[in-house]
């Protein structure tokens, strides 16, 4: 009989979670998976007392669903993605709606959008952020692809989103085709680089002001008060106080050497193929490669000098509230090169993004929520033709506020030998972007020189001309 709203397959920690999360909310689920046996374990524990049945087969999986019917797929991404799509597919009636909620590659999602729309199936690629707790008690959902599905998926995923302010769900239709598994890239990404900078400022604590971890940890909680108020700030303050069994702070025994998985290199690798100037992901995906050298780093270290070692001779409270604004400031630069990306990749695909939503989809449930993210929402809902996000009133006004005290940081650190990359980076970036005029005449010039790539005239604009720069015929 038919008698449940939708069905998930993959019971692995998401997939489980996501179903106790529909079952939490009403929702009645049926629950597969490829290896079977772990449909009747995860009834007789994870999900014992609940209203969700579980299914042997596809068939019967499908057999229990009401129309249309809605299936989400939590497996590993790839292959696994397609081979249950080429099963569902013959067993599945026009207007039925796949969902797939794993990391995809996003051109995945568009090429499984244009396959099943041809079949007549509707499909939704959507990003799922938070992990297993966010999946479990509130994700940041990011669903993409066919528009006609959203309001048959609607109540499920608004329901089971966190929610922020006065309950308002981290989740809205994004756009057309693997739009949605693109910004959950775009949000990877801006985590790799909220963490770089939350590191940048630990260093400049650290190796600058010689702060202790405790005094550390305290500014961390009251950076939390302010603009900064965010998941990975209250966290870094835990981090920093955290101790060990024998009393001392783990923090310092951890080897200096970061992993990553791949996806904040695909936010800069996709920034580079869109040529958007998304310079501070970049670099903090550089800086997880830099330091992961680390036993080369150590030879370095011994061979190659840096500035004479010497005491701050500043004010130290207030060169603590300097390096918060650099950190603000940076970070403001971070979502304004995101949130270009993302306009770029909307232009180049021909999506219509939805961008106050996506920053409401980060206000909560992920990992970079925060509360600057509603501050992105009201900027776009001012002007949901916005250009940048530096060009709205109130981050114009906070990039004025923070200047000198960024620059200060960013000059300090780099007379006392601080590696910033993303400070300094985010600087420069400004510093760009606020220029009428940059160099890039002389190199318009060089191209010219060497390979007659002509080049045109500020007073001339679209005439491109040549010019023999040697006079030698
Ligand atoms: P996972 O380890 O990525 O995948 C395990 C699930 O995929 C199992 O149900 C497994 O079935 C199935 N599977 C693997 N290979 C398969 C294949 N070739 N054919 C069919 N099924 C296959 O699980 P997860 O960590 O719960 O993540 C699920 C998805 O969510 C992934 O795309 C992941 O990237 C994404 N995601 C994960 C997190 C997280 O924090 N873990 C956060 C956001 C998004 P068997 O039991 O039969 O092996």
């Amino acid at each position: 009989m038919a008698q449940a709203d939708i069905a998930l397959i993959g019971l692995a920690v998401m997939g489980q979670n996501l179903i106790l999360n529909m079952n939490d909310h009403g929702f009645v689920v049926c629950a597969f998976n490829r290896t079977v046996s772990k449909v009747r374990d995860f009834l007789a524990n994870e999900a014992k007392g609940t209203k969700v049945i579980g299914a042997q087969s596809l068939e019967e999986m499908v057999s229990k669903l009401k129309k249309p019917r809605r299936v989400i797929l939590l497996v590993k991404a790839g292959q696994a993605v397609d081979d249950f799509i080429q099963k569902l597919v013959p067993l599945l009636d026009s207007g039925d709606i796949i969902i797939d909620g794993g990391n995809s590659e996003y051109r995945d999602t568009t090429r499984r959008c244009k396959d099943l729309k041809a079949k007549g199936l509707l499909f939704v690629g959507s990003g799922v952020s938070g992990g297993e707790d966010g999946a479990r008690h509130g994700p940041s959902l990011m669903p993409g692809g066919h528009k006609e599905a959203w309001p048959h998926i609607k109540a499920i995923f608004q329901g089971i989103a966190a929610k922020v302010g006065s309950g308002e769900p981290c989740c809205d239709w994004v756009g057309e085709e693997g739009s949605g598994h693109f910004v959950k890239m775009v949000h990877n990404g801006i985590e790799y680089g909220d963490m770089q900078l939350i590191c940048e400022a630990y260093q400049l604590m650290r190796d600058v002001l010689g702060m202790e971890h405790d005094a550390m940890a305290k500014a961390f909680e009251e950076w939390n008060k302010t603009e900064l108020d965010s998941f990975l700030i209250e966290i870094t303050a835990d981090i920093l106080k955290f101790r060990d069994a024998d009393g001392q702070h783990l923090l310092p025994k951890i080897r200096d050497s970061a992993g990553q998985k791949g996806t904040g290199k695909w936010t800069a690798i996709s920034a580079l193929e869109y040529g958007v100037p998304v310079t501070l992901i970049g670099e903090a995906v550089f800086a997880r490669c830099l330091s992961s050298l680390k036993d080369e780093r150590v030879q370095a270290s011994r061979k190659l000098k840096g500035p004479q070692k010497r005491p701050f001779e500043g004010d130290k409270k207030s060169f603590l509230e300097d390096i918060r604004k650099a950190l603000y400031a940076s970070k403001i630069i971070s979502y304004a090169q995101g949130f270009m990306l993302l306009r770029q990749a909307a232009t180049e695909f021909k999506w219509s993004l939805n961008y106050g939503g996506i920053a409401l989809m980060w206000r909560g449930g992920c990992i970079i929520r925060s509360a600057f993210l509603g501050k992105i929402k009201d900027a776009f809902d001012r002007n949901p033709e916005l250009q940048n996000l530096l060009l709205d009133d109130f981050f114009k006004t906070a990039m004025e506020d923070c200047q000198e005290s960024w620059r200060r940081t960013v000059s300090t650190g780099v007379q006392m030998g601080i590696p910033m990359p993303c400070f300094t980076t985010a600087l420069s970036f400004y510093d760009g972007y606020r220029h009428e005029m940059l160099p890039a005449n002389l190199i318009q010039a060089q191209r010219d020189y060497f390979g007659a790539h002509t080049y045109e005239l500020l007073a001339r604009p679209g005439q491109f001309i040549h010019t023999n720069w040697t006079g030698h015929g």
